[in-house]
């Protein structure tokens, strides 16, 4: 089966993230020493002083934790959007390196949703249309000279955005938040927002202080969509909310 689905795990992040930041905060408005701030730091403290953090806006202190994500099951199409989030380091399966053919003579690809919807002909259509490319890739694949780096880099010069791309993706708290504020919104394209809430997920089971208020503007204040707005802010509101039940619950 050529299709895939997006698939993210958490992979590492800085131990004690929250804690992390709390220090870096209460260090910025006292006089005492590292050794004395570390000591008097407890767990409410931490989310004090992340609350204010936030609360005046002071972004600096949350990229002292980061997060490293597995993204696989996702298309090119997706990646030319994740990688304009400059504050961020990415390593992507290169299409040079890797062939795009699997031992079974097919390359996988995402499927738009809206097309599966369409039913049963929609998607063979679809199916039809990437065997074609395929087949495309194969042969100049040959005609340049077999599966290597060389023809690799000029035959995929036909695949599709659709084709499935894996990446390797860290991103510190702050970055993280203007991306959850950017993606999770309906706004976004489906591949990427359906990415950005899995991220979401995760970030939120391991630092919930630093997370908890996160996801599309609508979420914790007023929509920054302008004219564009989806105008469904209490139904965001709901997901997020959901979401942050769900964990909960997980925990109990
Ligand atoms: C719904 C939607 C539609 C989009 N449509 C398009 C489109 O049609 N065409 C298109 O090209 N892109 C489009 N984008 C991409 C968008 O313009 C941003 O490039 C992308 O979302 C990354 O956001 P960012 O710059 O905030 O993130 P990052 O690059 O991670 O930057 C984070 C923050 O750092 C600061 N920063 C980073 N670099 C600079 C800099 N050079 N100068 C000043 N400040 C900086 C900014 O405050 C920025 O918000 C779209 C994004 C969304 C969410």
């Amino acid at each position: 089966m050529p299709q895939v689905k997006p698939s993210v795990k958490l992979l590492e992040y800085t131990p004690n993230p929250e804690r992390t930041i709390a220090l870096a905060a209460k260090l910025c408005y006292s006089d005492a020493t590292i050794e004395n701030l570390q000591q008097g730091l407890d767990k409410s403290d931490i989310t004090k002083f992340i609350e204010r953090l936030r609360s005046f806006g002071h972004a600096s202190p949350f990229e002292h934790a980061s997060f490293t994500f597995g993204i696989e099951g996702v298309s090119r199409s997706l990646l030319a959007q994740i990688t304009r989030h400059r504050i961020a380091s990415f390593s992507v399966k290169s299409q040079r390196y890797v062939a795009a053919n699997k031992n079974d003579g097919t390359f996988n690809y995402v499927i738009p949703e809206a097309i599966e919807a369409m039913g049963k002909e929609a998607v063979e259509k679809f199916e039809k249309q990437m065997a074609t490319m395929h087949e495309w890739y194969t042969e100049w694949q040959t005609a340049l000279g077999g599966a290597c780096e060389k023809s690799n880099e000029d035959a995929r010069f036909v695949l599709p955005n659709a084709a499935e791309t894996k990446m390797i993706v860290t991103m510190n708290a702050r970055s993280l938040m203007n991306f959850f504020n950017l993606r999770c919104c309906n706004r976004a394209q489906w591949e990427i927002r359906e990415v950005a809430w899995q991220m979401l997920e995760l970030v939120l089971e391991v630092a919930p202080a630093i997370f908890g208020k996160c996801g599309p503007s609508c979420v914790s204040g007023a929509c920054t969509e302008g004219k564009m707005t989806c105008g469904k802010p209490l139904e965001m509101r709901e997901k997020q909310k959901a979401l942050l039940e769900r964990i909960a619950n997980k925990k109990e």
